[in-house]
């Protein structure tokens, strides 16, 4: 960071206006760290912030995610899965020039040298996360039921097997703890129910919690404490005077600020158009499905790793979720890429069945995504004021907290010589 920008910076954070594009976890998340600091929030999204990616995921916190979505080995098993409708990935077909440049960087950034240099970045990244949804929860008091309690990897198949425990390798290589049951003993390991696999490795350090309630109750504390929502405006569009943003507009109205946080998800790429800037981003859309009560179900939060299936416990719920498909904001919902989730259930759990539900009952999101399988955090070169937060695709939920810290210290001066400004920095593709 330059001197003077930095200086620009922390002069500004004595107490700013910040308004914040976004009110997904990314967004609040930033917010709430943000008003600690002293800082008067403005929170903009076109939604009435009761439903959105942050809302219907799966709601683990996986420091066991180390290894990037852009790992080797990734193109090759998407491209088979490309041509299976209930597999859980698809593209949709279309001449799209901004997909077809992020596919390119995509499968640039699927190399082994890549991969690794993330991994500890990642992993410390998650964990930072998962500490802090500790603090947040003991300074709060705000039960968004969660659960310290690890993930379990299920497998069926040898080749799962053997890629699951070269993954455990590395995890130990990486100093986190795992677990490796053969049948026998993972079937005794979840007593919710019977389980249909050949092992499983567990990963002790993961966490779960409700995301839907989580989202409801940050809501409430940055209102409590003094932030400005305003629901339904969708932002259209920038005042700038050189470097620096001033205003917001959404539609005829105006709202000016000292300083900018655009964490909008998968629409970031689309209002960073607007201000000249490209952002190399895709949607990558999921479903899940939640039953509320059921007579039986797992105890461990788990991942269905042939299927790509998350299965987590929520309070009293139980919630499914999976598939990646890259198609445009598409509101269709794929009905056998459900099926294709819903199947998976009895093949591991063959006393659970999932009924198809009607389409109305199916949740979607869409995970924003960057061709390197890392977030972007920082401030963008171009703006003095401005700061990007998105990206996060499948760990939103988990890297919301510390995100929100990462922004922070930015605002704050703070840090500024972390691994997260490097590795996550908004401008690496430019
Ligand atoms: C099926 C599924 C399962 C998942 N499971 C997990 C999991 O277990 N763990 C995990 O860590 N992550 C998980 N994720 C990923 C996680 O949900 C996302 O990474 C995270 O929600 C992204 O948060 P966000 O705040 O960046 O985006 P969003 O939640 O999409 O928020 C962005 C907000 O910006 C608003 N917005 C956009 N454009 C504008 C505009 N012009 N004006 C005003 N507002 C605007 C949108 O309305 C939206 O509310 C899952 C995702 C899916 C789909």
């Amino acid at each position: 960071m330059c001197v003077l920008t930095s200086l620009t910076l922390s002069l500004l954070s004595l107490s700013m206006k910040i308004n914040i594009i976004g009110g997904g976890v990314i967004g609040l998340f930033s917010a709430y760290y943000l008003q600690k600091e002293g800082h008067q929030i403005h929170i903009f999204d076109q939604t009435n912030l009761t439903d959105g990616c942050s809302y219907g995921n799966a709601g683990m916190i996986t420091p066991s995610h180390f290894i990037p979505l852009a790992a080797p080995g990734v193109v090759a098993q998407g491209v088979r899965w490309m041509f299976n409708s209930s597999s859980p990935f698809y593209i949709k077909p279309r001449l799209d020039l901004e997909l077809a440049q992020w596919l390119w960087r995509f499968y640039r950034s699927c190399n082994r040298r890549q991969a690794e240099a993330a991994m500890p970045v990642l992993l410390d990244f998650n964990l930072l996360g998962k500490k802090l949804y500790r603090v947040f929860y003991d300074e709060t008091g705000l039960d968004f039921k969660l659960k310290e309690e690890g993930i379990l990897m299920l497998y069926q198949t040898p080749k799962k097997e053997k890629e699951e425990l070269e993954t455990a390798e590395a995890a130990a290589r990486l100093g986190i703890e795992t677990q490796t049951f053969d049948r026998q003993e993972v079937g005794k390991f979840e007593s919710g129910t019977t389980v249909n696999a050949l092992g499983g490795v567990f990963y002790p350090c993961d966490a779960h919690l409700y995301p839907n309630i989580l989202m409801e109750h940050l809501i409430g504390i940055l209102r409590k404490n003094g932030a400005t929502f305003h629901g339904g405006k969708a932002v259209t569009g920038f005042e700038q005077k050189g470097k620096k943003i001033t205003a917001l507009h959404c539609g005829s109205e105006k709202f000016e600020a000292d300083a900018f946080v655009l964490a909008s998800g998968s629409w970031s790429a689309k209002l960073l158009g607007k201000l000249g800037v490209k952002l190399h981003l895709q949607d990558g859309k999921g479903y899940s499905i939640t039953q509320k009560n059921p007579a039986q179900r797992p105890d461990h939060a788990t991942i269905l790793s042939e299927a790509k299936v998350a299965v987590t416990p929520m309070g009293n719920d139980l919630r499914f979720g999976g598939t990646l498909e890259l198609g445009g904001l598409s509101s269709r919902i794929n009905m056998s890429r459900v099926r294709g989730i819903l199947d998976a259930i009895p093949r591991y759990y063959p006393n659970l069945k999932v009924e198809m539900p009607q389409p109305e009952n199916i949740w979607y999101g869409y995970r924003p995504c960057s061709p390197d399988g890392l977030p972007y955090i920082g401030r963008m070169r171009d703006f003095d004021n401005l700061v990007l937060a998105t990206g996060h695709a499948m760990m939103g939920l988990s890297l919301g907290p510390a995100t929100g810290q990462v922004v922070r210290d930015i605002f704050e001066n703070k840090n500024t010589d972390s691994e997260y400004i490097r590795f996550f920095d908004p401008d690496r593709f430019a």
